[in-house]
C-alpha cells in the first residue's frame, strides 16, 4: 500500500462528496470547491504534467507555496508519480531557502506569483541546484493535455516527503519520510480520534508543516472527509465558521486558543460551538490556564497532542476519556514510548528524563546525514532501535499520562513554530562588533516564547542596524524581540555558555 491507494479510497466510495474548499478571508466571494472526483482528475492531470516535465520516481520537488488548493493537488500528483515532496517554511528567507533547495537537490522549485519578491532575493547560485521553477497560478501553460500519468510503482518504504526540520547548528535537516510512515500516523490518528466521513475540517494551519499536513489534511483525505483550507488563522472568521456549525474538527497551535479564549472571554453571548466534536492543540505546549479558560468558556475540553516532524504523531490524549491539562496522554496506537535517563536506562515513573519513539512512525533517517541519523537514534539490549526525541518528559505513576518538560536542547518554540537558538546566535556573530551571542527563550503571553539575545560587543553597537540586518537573515519569528549587552558570557569548566544563569 501507498498514500496514494489510501487516498482512493475515499474516491471509489464517495466521488462526489465534497473533499476541498478554499476561500480566503481577504478575497470574500472567492471560494473554490473540489469533490473527491474533481479533485483527482486534477490530481491525474497535474501528475501526468509533472512526469512530462521530467519528474521521476525519487526526485524531489520543492514547494514554496501558501495554503490554498493546487498545494493539495500538487501534492497527491507527487506523491502519485513516487516523487517526495519537500516543503518550505513560507517565512523562510534567502539564507534558509538557499540551503534547503542545495541540500536536497530539488529538480523542480514549485512557487506562486506571491513570493516573487522573496524568489527575487535570492541569487543565481541560489536557484543553481533546481533545474525548473513552476508557478501554480499560471498552470495552464505548462499543464499538458494528458490526464494520466504513466506507470509508475510506488512501494510503502518509497519516500513521500522531506522535511526540514530546524536545525540546531543553524543548518536544518531533512526528514526522510516514507508512505509507511505517514500511514502509520494517519491509521493511528484515524481511530484514535475517530475520524468520519462526515467531518469537517477547518484547516488553517500550514501545510508546509507536520501539524497541517499530517494530522489534517491526511487524515481528512483518508477519512473521506470535507477540508476547508484557510491561508492562514483568521479569528472572526474563525469564530464564524466554528459558531455556524461550519465544521466538526478543529486543529491548532496553543497561540491560536490563546487568542480564541482572549476573544471569547469579551463576548456577552458566547459562540455556539455545538456542532463541534474535537478541538485539539499540539506543536508547543498549551498552558493549563488556557485550558481551563476554554473549557469554562465553551463547555469542550481542548484534546492535547504530542508529535514531531521526524515522528509524525507520538502521544494523544483520549478522544473519549479524561483529557489532562498539562499532558500529552499515552501512546498512540503503534508507538511506543520510553522515558531514559543520561546512560540510556528506561526511568521510573515519576522521574524525567528524555523521552525516546518508536513504531511504524517514525522517519528513516536524515537526508545523506548518516552521522546525524546515527546520533539521532539507539539500540537497547533487545536489539531495538529507539529514536532520541530531545524532549524532557515524565510520566504519570498513576494516570500513565506523559507531562512533556521541555527541551533537552533548548529549542526555543514561537507560536507552534522551532527556533534554535544557535542558529541565531551564529548568524549574530557574522554582524560587525558583535563577539559573542547568546540566545534564550523569553517567556510571551501570546506567543508562548520568544527569542532574546545576549550580546558580547566589541565598542557600542549599533542596535538599528543590527536589526535591519537580522530582518534581512532571518525569518520574522525567528528575530530576537530584546537585545542585553554584557561583559561576558557565564561559563563552566568545561567553557560551555550556562545560559540557565542569564536572566529571561
Ligand atoms: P515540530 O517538528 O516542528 O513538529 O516540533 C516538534 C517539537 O515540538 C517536539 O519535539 C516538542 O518539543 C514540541 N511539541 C510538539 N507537541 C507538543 C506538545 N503538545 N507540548 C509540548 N511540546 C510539544
Amino acid at each position: 500500500m501507498n498514500l496514494s491507494t489510501l487516498f482512493a479510497i475515499a474516491l471509489e466510495r464517495t466521488p462526489d462528496k465534497l473533499a476541498l474548499e478554499y476561500a480566503d478571508a481577504e478575497q470574500p466571494g472567492r471560494v473554490e470547491h473540489y469533490t473527491y472526483r474533481e479533485l483527482y482528475t486534477a490530481v491525474e492531470r497535474w501528475a501526468a504534467a509533472l512526469q512530462g516535465l521530467g519528474l521521476q520516481k525519487g526526485d524531489r520537488i520543492a514547494f514554496f507555496l501558501s495554503n490554498r488548493a493546487e498545494f493539495v493537488i500538487a501534492y497527491l500528483a507527487v506523491i502519485r508519480i513516487g516523487a517526495v515532496m519537500v516543503p518550505v517554511n513560507l517565512r523562510y528567507r534567502k539564507r534558509e531557502i538557499n540551503h534547503i533547495l542545495h541540500d536536497c537537490t530539488a529538480k523542480i522549485l514549485l512557487t506562486e506569483t506571491a513570493q516573487q519578491s522573496v524568489l527575487d532575493e535570492l541569487e543565481a547560485d541560489d536557484l543553481a541546484a533546481v533545474e525548473r521553477m513552476l508557478l501554480v497560478d499560471g498552470a495552464e501553460s505548462w499543464l499538458g493535455d494528458e490526464s494520466a500519468p504513466g506507470p509508475v510503482v510506488v512501494q510503502g518504504e518509497d519516500l513521500a516527503l522531506i522535511m526540514y526540520t530546524s536545525g540546531t547548528t543553524g543548518r536544518s535537516k531533512g526528514a526522510m519520510i516514507t508512505h509507511n510512515n505517514v500511514l502509520a500516523t494517519v491509521t493511528g490518528l484515524l481511530s484514535a480520534w475517530a475520524w468520519e466521513r462526515e467531518d469537517v475540517i477547518l484547516l488553517p494551519l500550514p501545510l508546509f508543516h507536520t501539524h497541517g499536513l499530517m494530522v489534517g489534511l491526511h487524515c481528512a483525505l483518508a477519512a473521506g472527509a470535507t477540508t476547508r483550507l484557510r491561508p492562514k488563522f483568521d479569528l472572526a472568521e474563525t469564530l464564524d465558521v466554528l459558531g455556524s456549525g461550519g465544521a466538526t474538527l478543529f486543529f491548532a497551535v496553543p497561540t491560536v486558543y490563546f487568542r480564541l479564549v482572549e476573544s471569547i472571554r469579551g463576548m456577552d453571548l458566547k459562540p455556539d460551538f455545538s456542532r463541534m466534536r474535537l478541538f485539539c492543540s499540539g506543536s508547543a505546549p498549551l498552558p493549563a490556564e488556557t485550558h481551563n479558560e476554554f473549557e469554562q468558556l465553551t463547555g469542550l475540553r481542548i484534546l492535547e497532542r504530542y508529535g514531531m516532524t521526524e515522528t509524525g504523531m507520538n502521544f494523544s490524549n483520549p478522544y473519549a476519556g479524561p483529557r489532562m491539562a498539562g499532558t500529552v496522554g499515552t501512546p498512540l496506537p503503534g508507538v511506543f514510548g520510553r522515558i531514559v535517563d543520561g546512560q540510556g536506562n528506561p526511568v521510573q515513573p515519576g522521574v524525567e528524563g528524555e523521552m525516546l519513539v518508536r513504531g511504524s512512525n517514525v522517519f528513516d533517517g536524515y537526508w545523506q546525514d548518516p552521522e546525524k541519523t546515527a546520533a539521532s537514534f539507539s539500540t537497547d539490549a533487545e536489539g531495538i532501535r529507539w529514536f532520541h526525541t530531545g524532549d524532557l518528559a515524565r510520566q504519570d505513576p498513576e494516570t500513565g499520562y506523559v507531562t512533556l518538560l521541555g527541551r533537552r536542547h533548548e529549542l526555543i518554540i514561537c507560536g507552534g513554530f522551532n527556533i534554535y537558538p544557535r542558529e541565531i546566535e551564529e548568524m549574530l556573530c557574522t554582524f560587525a562588533g558583535v563577539v559573542e551571542a547568546a540566545v534564550v527563550g523569553m517567556a510571551h503571553p501570546e506567543w508562548g516564547e520568544v527569542p532574546a539575545a545576549y550580546l558580547v560587543c566589541n565598542g557600542t553597537l549599533d542596535e538599528e542596524a543590527l536589526t535591519v540586518y537580522c530582518r534581512s537573515q532571518l525569518a520574522s519569528f525567528k528575530l530576537p524581540r530584546r537585545f542585553h549587552y554584557i561583559e561576558q558570557l557565564p561559563r563552566n569548566a568545561m567553557g560551555k555558555v550556562q545560559k540557565h544563569l542569564l536572566p529571561r
